[in-house]
């Protein structure tokens, strides 16, 4: 009985001092009313005029036409996060992308409040019915299928119809015997769909596993940020997983694992480059170069040229 009280006293001790954790690093994470309130005065001092971005990396105002086509910023090379749309323009042959499932969209499966609302008003912004774009085209004239995802819509977060729409692609890419590319980039599952969103990381990589089992090539491309659930499932599961300089790539964000291991993180951890140099990607590529680079691996995977024998 004795032994019983201690031990259990031991466990409470634990218990509250993982929760004293947990709750801390919550707490910074959310910010202080001080710091929003800065935050507030800085936006309101400083006037950016029409048709110019500020560099979040050097703070200067550039013309957003100064960005050009692959959206880098001309003092610092700061990458700006492009759109499935600008993406695929840069990456594929002229005019050889033809989308799939172009008008699947989301049906709420949960009737989580004002989500259907969010949903529409984003699909008027972003011309997009949700956040991934998939469909086949050619690189360097080598026929692939390929999935890019979208940050502009709703940070392009992984939910029923991004799950579905790249299980189909890569269906498609394993019936036609073709190499399929992803462009990953999103903040994690979408909670607005709770578990049928989590069982998307599942479906995706059954999926994926039978493409790999044809024998077939996969390849990622992680962009800038690439975390949570998708990090967890088919960003890290590419035969080759390139990705974008700078790149955030993670599962937890950097301030919920300091809470919880009770450590310091190195200032470069989640980087492409720390991932590099960890074995966790096998190359980076500077974003004019991708299309190159995918064209030579197809070319190296024995993937024929259109009307090539
Ligand atoms: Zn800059």
């Amino acid at each position: 009985m004795k032994f019983f009280k201690s031990f259990k006293a031991g466990i409470d001790k634990i218990s509250v001092e993982n929760l004293k954790g947990k709750v801390d690093a919550i707490k910074e994470t959310v910010p202080s009313k001080e710091k929003e309130e800065k935050a507030k005065d800085k936006d309101k001092k400083e006037e950016i005029p029409e048709g110019h971005i500020k560099c979040p990396s050097c703070e200067n105002i550039i013309e957003k036409k100064a960005l050009g086509h692959y959206k880098i910023c001309p003092k610092c090379a700061k990458l700006f996060r492009m759109n499935a749309k600008e993406r695929i323009r840069t990456v594929v042959d002229k005019d050889s992308f033809e989308e799939f499932d172009v008008n699947m969209e989301s049906k709420n499966p949960l009737n989580f409040p004002d989500y259907s609302e969010k949903v529409k008003s984003l699909q008027e912004k972003t011309s997009l019915k949700d956040a991934v774009k998939t469909g086949k085209c050619t690189i360097g004239g080598r026929p692939c299928v390929i999935a890019v995802m979208d940050s502009g819509f709703m940070m392009g977060s992984l939910g029923s119809v991004v799950g579905e729409k790249i299980t189909r692609a890569f269906e498609y890419a394993t019936r036609n015997k073709m190499p399929i590319i992803v462009f990953t980039c999103s903040g994690g599952a979408r909670m607005q769909e709770g578990i049928v969103s989590l069982m998307q990381m599942a479906k995706v990589s059954a999926a994926c596993a039978k493409h790999s089992d044809a024998g077939l090539l996969y390849v990622t491309v992680l962009t800038d940020p690439t975390t949570g659930g998708v990090t967890a499932s088919y960003a890290m599961l590419g035969d080759i997983i390139l990705a974008e300089p700078k790149t955030l790539i993670g599962f937890a964000g950097r301030r919920v694992i300091e809470g919880t291991i009770k450590q310091k993180l190195p200032d470069e951890f989640q980087t492409a480059e720390f991932l590099l140099e960890h074995g966790f990607v096998d190359a980076i590529i500077e974003r004019e170069n991708l299309s190159y680079v995918l064209s030579d691996i197809l070319k190296l995977h024995n993937v024929k040229k259109v009307g090539e024998n």
